[in-house]
């Protein structure tokens, strides 16, 4: 019989396994458990609709020293001829991109990883799998020793489900294979790795689990180690989770929650491609793997499971998603896991700015999306960089505002210090007014979504009406006005479509001059706006603010309109505004050449 290949990528991480001097050879029994727990699963949940399908459900472990076999049986759901062909012969898994593009950068990967199936080569030199699929008649024997390829034949394997029997490696000096036979060491696998799994694993006429699932245990009586395992294994990640949410939510509705917040977004999380969503299960059965109506999006980064018994088994998957019951558990989950996000940020400041950093602008997003809907809901676990150097919540800002400051001032730029340094900050430092500073393209839009914190306005430094200004410098700068109409008026002429406006502004301190808008979109808004397609013709109310007291304006003010100079430097001027903001220049050679006109 010829041997068929494995496909490419499964062929890579093959070889991997088997040469791999990896130390923790003993996971292959927790992936091929965790299998067996999936088939079985399958199956249970196809007998609700289909009796004859039922079993008294078990996996079957047993060793063979003589034959130097270790053999799984399963009473699973098993798998057609096509079915092996297409989930042994290849790793469909959605980590594999993932792990392709780690594997060179770390060794220990296969190990970190659940690389299922595959792992059994880590400590066997042949793999047999026979396997009926449930109500079909023929059962196939899948065999394997590694590289080279497989073969797939038509076998008697009388019962449902699967068996899979590891022809172990010869012991050398690398691993005692041969310690996988032994009944202690099984033993001690299976309660480390594998004492959830909820149904029994059979050795001999011992069951080895205890089979309680883990999410219907105590938050204290579960280890750390033990959560960061079943997460791993269920969600194919090789980091530890950053924070577990574990409870029994009893009330209108009951069910059990356990659910993971990963230490690092998925690197399609901000894709298109990214799919939330929770396992459902209903007195222990899966009902399905992944459901997106239990997320809202802005907690679509977390994973993990629900358990409730009040959501009826026989339902399927389109009548699921309109059930009363599932709505009910989604927005109890939703307000149960914000609370717990909300404890997180008080209890543990530097975990939760951690996870921040990596979700932070999805729970923004929360804040804006439908209108602003959940804004008041999520509004006090958002955190934004401040002129002091740190993350503060709305709160906390709030708290520190100075005597007789009335607004929550922002400013946007890409950095911290580049906002610092723009010159429309200044007095507001020098007030010691601290600053929201927004670096992220969605920030201003979900400022502006919120309006208000607690009374207080949100109000951007540029904002024309922004109140660090004195009565009397007011009244000053109308004076100054009214003595310079015709110089404004001229510099207006010169920028043309440029500018909405030329205008003084008592607002600058040693600077010159800064572009402002006039209109809803900010500067800012406008580069994020501008970043995306269909928006040609949004853009801000430019205007160019100027500083009477600077010496490039009293300069300014002596030349006669006619003078080639008073152009110069009122496109300098310009030019210069719009460095500062980071905006693009219209014409750089012209500019160029204007400077080395000047010198
Ligand atoms: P994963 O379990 O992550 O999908 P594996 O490499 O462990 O990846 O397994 C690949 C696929 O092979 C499984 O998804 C399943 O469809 C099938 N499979 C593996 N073991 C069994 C089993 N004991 N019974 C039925 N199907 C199985």
């Amino acid at each position: 019989m010829a041997k068929k290949q494995f496909k490419a990528e499964s062929k890579k991480l093959l070889d991997l396994m088997i040469n791999s001097i990896y130390t923790n050879r003993e996971i292959f029994l927790r992936e091929l458990i965790s299998n067996c727990s999936d088939a079985i699963d399958k199956r249970h949940f196809m007998s609700l609709t289909k009796a004859s399908l039922a079993a008294e459900w078990k996996i079957l472990l047993a060793p063979d020293e003589s034959a130097r076999t270790l053999t799984l049986t399963d009473n699973g759901c098993g798998m057609t001829r096509e079915e092996m062909e297409n989930n042994l012969g290849t790793i469909a898994r959605s980590g594999t991109r993932e792990f392709k593009e780690k594997e060179k950068t770390d060794e220990n990967l296969i190990g970190q990883f659940g690389v299922g199936f595959y792992s059994a080569f880590m400590v066997a030199d042949k793999v047999t799998v026979y396997s009926r699929k449930a109500g079909e008649n023929e059962a196939y024997k899948w065999e394997s020793e590694g590289a080279d390829g497989y073969t797939i034949a038509p076998c008697d394997y009388a019962d449902t489900g699967t068996q899979i029997v590891l022809h172990l490696k010869a012991d050398d000096e690398d691993c005692a294979y041969g310690e996988f036979l032994h009944e202690h060491t099984l033993t001690r696998l299976i309660k480390k790795y594998s004492d959830y799994i909820r149904y029994p694993i059979v050795l001999g006429d011992k069951t080895l689990n205890s089979m309680v699932p883990l999410w219907r245990k105590r938050k204290s009586e579960v280890k750390k180690e033990e959560y960061a395992q079943f997460y791993k294994d269920k969600f194919f990640d090789y980091l530890d989770p950053a924070q577990v949410f574990a409870a029994q939510v009893e009330g209108n509705i009951n069910y059990s929650m356990l659910v993971f917040v990963p230490e690092r977004a998925p690197f399609d999380y901000y894709t298109r491609d990214y799919k939330k969503g929770l396992s459902l299960y209903s007195g222990g059965v899966l009902i399905m793997e992944q459901c997106g109506d239990l997320l809202p999006d802005y907690l679509g980064f977390m994973k993990g499971l629900v358990d409730s018994a009040d959501i009826s088994l026989n339902i399927s998957r389109e009548l699921l998603q309109k059930d009363r019951q599932l709505r009910a558990i989604a927005v109890s989950l939703e307000k149960k896991l914000r609370s717990e996000l909300a404890k997180w940020l008080k209890s543990d400041r530097e975990g939760y700015e951690k996870m921040y950093a990596q979700f932070g602008n999805s729970l923004k997003m929360g804040a804006y999306e439908n209108f602003g809907a959940k804004k008041d809901e999520i509004k006090d676990l958002l955190l934004f960089a401040s002129s002091a150097d740190k993350q503060v919540t709305f709160a906390e800002y709030a708290a520190g505002m100075k005597e007789g400051q009335e607004n929550i001032y922002y400013a946007s730029g890409p950095s911290v210090e580049a906002i610092k340094a723009l010159p429309q900050v200044e007095v507001f430092l020098d007030k010691g007014y601290e600053i929201l500073c927004l670096k992220d393209g969605i920030d201003e839009f979900v400022i502006k979504m919120i309006e208000n914190y607690d009374g207080k306005k949100f109000v951007s430094v540029a904002d024309k009406d922004a109140d660090a200004v004195t009565d009397e410098q007011k009244a000053e700068l109308e004076k100054k006005t009214e003595d310079y109409s015709a110089t404004l008026s001229e510099m207006k002429e010169i920028l043309g479509a440029k500018v909405k406006d030329v205008r003084l502004t008592a607002r600058l301190k040693s600077a010159a001059v800064c572009l402002t808008s006039d209109s809803d979109i900010s500067l800012e808004m406008e580069k994020v706006l501008r970043a995306m397609p269909g928006s040609e013709g949004i853009s801000a109310a430019r205007v160019l603010e100027v500083n009477p007291d600077h010496p490039s304006f009293a300069r300014l003010a002596t030349l006669e309109p006619s003078d080639g100079k008073f152009a110069d430097y009122t496109l300098a001027l310009y030019n210069a505004a719009l460095l500062q903001e980071n905006l693009p220049v219209d014409d750089s050679a012209a500019l160029a050449a204007l400077l080395i006109k000047l010198l």
